[in-house]
């Protein structure tokens, strides 16, 4: 029977385990030590540490402290293990806690995260999606039903010192450049959680930990949805022992993760095997992870297609910005859902949610970038082609999601 190296209780606070933690820091001890080749199972627990409720309002979502977050389990070390190896992972499989099927996705308010289209969602909505075995759907948005290609947001292993140092270091004089901003998170002790450490060891550490939200060159919080189960992923390795941590499932997601708040959030399991490619770095050329795609996907493969382009929402004009083209193709992708009677709300979380795709479609037509959105069409009870008798508006708009109001 595989091992379970790390358990977690959802009914007790992430901060009381001490096989969790909510910084990256070299010093972080290891949880665990396995041999390269072993296969084990690493329960974890949501990104918000069970802060988000299975409920009907969304006052938890704006109310977050957002320094708390990610939860990771592990770190896990490997013998033999040393910097400048590839550590292989496979992700055997990926599940949810038999005792909470169910995930989350909100947005958060203006106030406290905002998120890819707050300027147009600025208050705290969330819905709350149920697993019935691979499928899931939601009580406060009909007509959706989807295969979940799950997956953690984040994994990835210890930076060494230096590379902590850099981290810090680029991305406070980002901060400094517009300080009031909210460019980057800088190191907070207040809310650090550093696994088994104690004492003023504790208290350094917790100082300069960096923070788990941006994806850096171990991987990390990238969000992406390929990394389901069956994928094999390589990452470089900074310290002895590697240290790996996982956390952040989703159950399913769209590309870009707009919503942020977030894909559909859970709690669960990662089974996994661990080997290594010695100075696998060095030999592949490797900076940042490399991975390849699990041999089992959901099978939608009718899309429809919306094009953005790098013009804003009042008229500007953008330099080849993908960031900008993105938006516009997910707010094209949400104005036509409404006409079949969705709110804005439901539909933004679709597009959160649900397997759909986003690519860089055109980055050299100056002034234009083109991106793409690909809403699969097989997700919905009815059809969302556009034909000449124009869109069937399915639903009467008494289900929604829960909004919460700002507090200032
Ligand atoms: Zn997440």
């Amino acid at each position: 029977m595989t091992d379970t190296l790390i358990k977690v209780d959802l009914t007790k606070s992430p901060t009381e385990n001490e096989n969790i933690h909510n910084r990256w820091h070299p010093d972080i001890p290891m949880a665990c030590w396995v041999d390269p080749g072993d296969d084990f199972i690493l329960e974890t627990f949501d990104w918000t540490g069970g802060f988000i409720q299975n409920n009907d309002s969304a006052d938890d979502v704006r109310d977050i402290d957002l320094t708390t977050v990610h939860y990771l389990s592990g770190p896990v070390g490997v013998k033999g293990a040393e910097p400048g190896d590839l550590l292989v992972v496979d992700l055997l499989d990926i599940g949810a806690k038999p005792d909470s099927l169910w995930g989350f996705n909100g947005f958060f308010s203006k106030k406290n995260g905002g998120g890819f289209l707050t300027e147009h969602f600025p208050q705290a909505q969330k819905s709350i999606w149920d697993f019935k075995g691979m499928f899931t759907s939601s009580r406060h948005i009909p007509g959706v039903n989807f295969a979940g290609l799950i997956h953690p947001g984040l994994i990835g292993c210890l930076p060494d010192k230096p590379m902590l140092d850099k981290w810090n270091a680029r991305e406070q004089q980002l901060i400094d450049t517009d300080p009031a901003a909210g460019l980057a998170n800088p190191p907070f002790s207040g809310t650090a959680h550093m696994g088994r450490m104690t004492g003023e060891a504790r208290d350094r550490a917790a100082a300069e930990g960096a923070r788990t939200v941006p994806p850096r060159e171990h991987g990390g919080n990238c969000d992406i949805k390929d990394l389901s189960r069956g994928a094999k992923v390589y990452f470089p390795v900074y310290v002895d022992g590697a240290g790996l941590s996982v956390g952040d499932l989703h159950f399913s997601q769209g590309d870009g993760e707009i919503t942020f708040c977030g894909a559909i959030e859970m709690a669960g399991w990662v089974h996994m095997k661990v080997t290594l490619i010695k100075g696998g770095m060095a030999k592949y050329g490797i900076k940042n992870p490399i991975f390849k795609p699990s041999p089992i996907v959901p099978t939608y493969n009718d899309y429809l297609i919306f094009e953005g382009i790098s013009v804003d929402e009042a008229g500007r004009q953008y330099y080849l910005d993908v960031n900008v083209a993105y938006r516009q193709a997910c707010l094209n992708a949400i104005e036509y859902l409404k006409k079949f009677g969705y709110s804005g709300a439901q539909a933004y979380s679709i597009l959160g949610t649900a397997p759909v795709q986003g690519h860089i479609s055109g980055v050299v037509d100056v002034p234009n970038a083109c991106a793409t959105l690909w809403l699969p069409t097989q997700i919905f009870d009815f059809d969302i082609n556009p034909t000449a008798a124009g869109p069937r508006k399915m639903l009467d708009g008494s289900i929604d999601m829960p909004l919460s109001p700002d507090l200032s």
